[in-house]
């Protein structure tokens, strides 16, 4: 994750995008660099963006004024269906969209880690879903950047529409998309069996089906 430092300031911190205290720092005085290298070269982090709240306090907010963006991250992701809510007493970020549910928290010295719920349907309120069970997103490593991880849940939503309507369109160059596409492959066999099973008992009560054989 790149971050920000000041090279005239005293102090020796480094913030992230869209805190406070770097939008405060001239552009010729601004310096971006990989968080590691900040950290080696000595400086430590700032007390409004640090952490996980220090990450939703600079979603929430506007970037850089002088920018001109009138929008926050917060609301971007809103505005694609990624629904954000934080509890500030567990500093845990949870996020919502149409087709599943998804807890981020911070571990010191690790990152954030983001948990997926076992089960999530449209009806549940989110109160209930957040005290449901929950796993670890195994394919996911622990991040320092919170957006890259909900840019994660956005893809795996996609990825499951794409599961819906044709596996077939899913990428396969890798072996972990490999992997998945066997995995697509078999939730729609076991689904089409399960279709023919059904036609058959139907047909056994003697109702009609409309439905088209595929
Ligand atoms: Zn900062």
């Amino acid at each position: 994750m790149k971050v920000i430092v000041s090279m005239k300031a005293r102090a020796r911190v480094y913030h992230k995008r869209g805190c406070i205290y770097a939008d405060r720092i001239q552009y010729g005085n601004r310096l971006e660099m990989r968080e590691r290298d900040a950290e080696e070269a000595g400086y430590g982090r700032c007390r409004f963006c640090e952490g996980l709240w220090g990450s939703v306090r600079c979603m929430q907010r506007r970037p850089d004024p002088r920018g001109g963006s009138p929008w926050t991250e917060w609301q971007g992701w809103a505005d694609q269906g990624v629904e954000l809510t934080y509890d500030r007493w567990s500093d845990t970020l949870y996020a919502r969209t149409s087709r599943g549910f998804w807890k981020i928290y911070y571990r010191e010295g690790i990152g954030n880690l983001l948990y997926h719920a076992n089960h999530c349907s449209l009806t549940d309120e989110t109160e209930q879903l957040k005290r449901g069970a929950f796993h670890r997103q195994s394919d996911v490593k622990a991040e320092p950047s919170v957006s890259k991880l909900l840019l994660y849940i956005r893809r795996h939503d996609i990825a499951m529409e794409i599961v819906d309507t044709d596996y077939r369109q899913l990428p396969r160059s890798t072996r972990r998309q490999r992997k998945y596409y066997r995995n697509a492959e078999r939730r729609v066999q076991r689904a089409q069996k399960r279709r023919v099973n059904d036609l058959f008992s139907m047909l056994d009560r003697g109702e009609t089906c409309w439905m088209p054989i595929t």
